[in-house]
């Protein structure tokens, strides 16, 4: 199936209409992306930072870049100028790091901290001690050209479906829980992006408002 045939299958299983596709195009080449495009997608995910500024000047103004993977802080200034919604906030300095750099491009950046939900040791993201710790610290509050619209979280890579549906759940009851809180005046969640090709349609049952979708789209990857 081509990749607008695809995508037309795709969004016809999902179970809220609401809930944004992000097509995660890494590793794909820009005519797979214009194809994508052309089908209606703006939204694009991509992991590297070399690959997303290669990218970048070869797709229409108005697509949208996330950037999806884990971030080096010594290359959040390659991105910050155009970059529309970084997934994978996994540490404070990081978030420190695309603040400074988001004014020097003079724009503020929308963010998704990255929980860590997975049994693995592998992936990365905060527990709830260091979100708490990060809340509660006075230099939250500094940082004002960065936006936190919401949480990000990778189930285990398992075929076992209550062990994902579970992980998305506790994503999802932490988000209820932080929204019962007064939160810094940076933070104002409303995204939840959980969900991949093997997973989206559990993730979106369990209150996703973003799926990052690559190989159902695109095909594998070698
Ligand atoms: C690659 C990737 C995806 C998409 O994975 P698929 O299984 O191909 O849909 C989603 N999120 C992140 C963070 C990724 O790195």
């Amino acid at each position: 199936m081509s990749i607008k045939e695809n995508l037309i299958v795709i969004k016809k299983t999902f179970s809220n209409t609401e809930c944004l596709l992000v097509a995660v195009s890494k590793t794909k080449p820009i005519e797979d992306l214009k194809e994508a495009y052309d089908a209606g997608v703006r939204d694009f995910g991509e992991n590297k930072v070399q690959e997303l500024t290669d990218k970048y000047p070869q797709m229409p103004e108005d697509t949208r870049w996330h950037m999806i993977g884990h971030l080096q802080r010594n290359k959040v200034k390659y991105i910050a100028p155009f970059v529309h919604l970084i997934h994978g906030v996994d540490s404070f300095k990081l978030l420190k790091e695309i603040n400074k750099q988001a004014k020097k491009a003079e724009r503020t950046i929308d963010c998704l901290i990255q929980i860590h939900i997975a049994k693995e040791e592998s992936k990365f993201g905060f527990d709830e001690k260091e979100l708490d710790e990060m809340l509660s610290s006075e230099e939250i509050n500094t940082l004002q050209n960065i936006k936190v619209i919401g949480l990000m979280g990778m189930a285990t890579f398992t075929e076992k479906e209550e062990i994902i549906r579970n992980e998305f759940k506790g994503l999802k009851s932490l988000f209820d829980k932080l929204n019962t809180n007064k939160l810094p005046a940076n933070f104002d969640l409303k995204e939840i992006s959980m969900g991949m090709s093997g997973d989206y349609l559990i993730a979106q049952e369990e209150g996703s408002t973003m799926v990052r979708i690559g190989s159902a789209i695109f095909g594998g990857r070698s």
